[in-house]
């Protein structure tokens, strides 16, 4: 059996089109979607990360901007800038960058924007609403994942769902969301004793470790769906993802590419809250 790639950046593409008709649409109501994004410090990751969202931003027709604060930047100014952003009524979406400097108080700089705005899906009440079905906005990765399945007619119900990796980012919201669909989810992290003893069970795997080559071939079962989110950069600047790519694709069914799998839908799935952001705000004063 050969997999068949799942080509994230066809779909990133063709919903980016979709978006610039929904931002039309608005515009036809006066409303232009827009996203702040703030940026402490001088991470180069970070930076680059930023860049290509204000790009993605710019392509679809969202108005957005960064906003450079320096690495020595207080809380009460950060939070203080971000209380005025929620009150900003051009900003539907407000993200700040992670990973932040360790002297900022992260909780509470997540907590402080508005859940209507928070496009990232990391305030308290969104996370909360992933248990609960309420909630506004969901965290771009494992939205992105979702997404991805959907397009490709992998069903999810019923199925034995194994995650890898059980970050606040990644892992444990991916987990929430399908077991919403009524997935049967097992979680694995770093002290999970005997791995392959979980993955080998996956109907769909799903890994987000951040260790290059973490799954090998007979780790997974004949015909698994596998999604690999990892993005890891090798020693000779290659990127690659928590998969033995070539290894794995002649035992599963499907499976992502590292780099066009999960990657390009990330970006994508906040030009879509961001979206959403303005649609509802308009929906609510109509
Ligand atoms: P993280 O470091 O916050 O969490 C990693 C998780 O993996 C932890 O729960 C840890 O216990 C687990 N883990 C680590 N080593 C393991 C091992 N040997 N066996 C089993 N579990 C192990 O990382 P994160 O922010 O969740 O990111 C994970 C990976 O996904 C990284 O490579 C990151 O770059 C990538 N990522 C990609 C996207 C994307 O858009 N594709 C978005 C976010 C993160």
């Amino acid at each position: 059996m050969t997999a068949k790639i799942i080509d994230g950046l066809a779909l990133a593409k063709a919903m980016r089109t979709g978006f610039a008709d929904r931002v039309g649409a608005l515009a036809r109501h006066g409303v232009t979607p827009g996203l702040a994004v703030l940026l402490v410090g001088e991470d180069p990751a970070s930076a680059v990360y930023v860049g290509r969202k204000i790009k993605a931003c710019s392509a679809v027709g969202i108005r957005s901007f960064a906003e450079h604060l320096p690495v020595s930047v207080g809380n009460a100014e950060l939070l203080g800038r971000i209380v005025e952003l929620n009150a900003d009524p051009d900003m539907h979406g407000i993200l700040v960058q992670l990973p932040l400097p360790p002297h900022i108080d992260m909780p509470r700089v997540l907590e402080t924007i508005s859940a209507e705005k928070d496009v990232d899906g990391f305030h308290l009440y969104n996370v909360g609403g992933l248990v609960t079905g309420s909630t506004v906005f969901s965290p771009c990765t494992p939205y992105g994942v979702v997404k991805l399945l959907e397009h490709e007619g992998i069903p999810v119900e019923g199925q034995n769902v194994v995650i890898v990796g059980a970050s606040n980012i990644v892992g444990k919201p991916m987990a929430l969301m399908l077991m919403a669909r009524d997935a049967t989810v097992s979680i694995c992290h770093a002290k999970t004793r005997d791995l392959a003893q979980y993955t080998i069970l996956a109907d769909i795997l799903v890994v987000a470790a951040g260790v290059p080559g973490l799954i090998v071939p007979q780790m997974v079962k004949q015909g698994a769906v596998v999604i690999d989110v990892g993005i890891n950069r090798l020693p000779d600047g290659r990127i690659t993802g928590d998969v033995d790519f070539e290894g794995v694709r002649r035992k599963a069914a499907a499976i992502t590419p590292v780099p066009g799998g999960v990657g390009p839908m990330t970006v994508t799935m906040l030009l879509e809250n961001t979206i959403k952001s303005a649609e509802r705000r308009l929906a609510l004063a109509s």
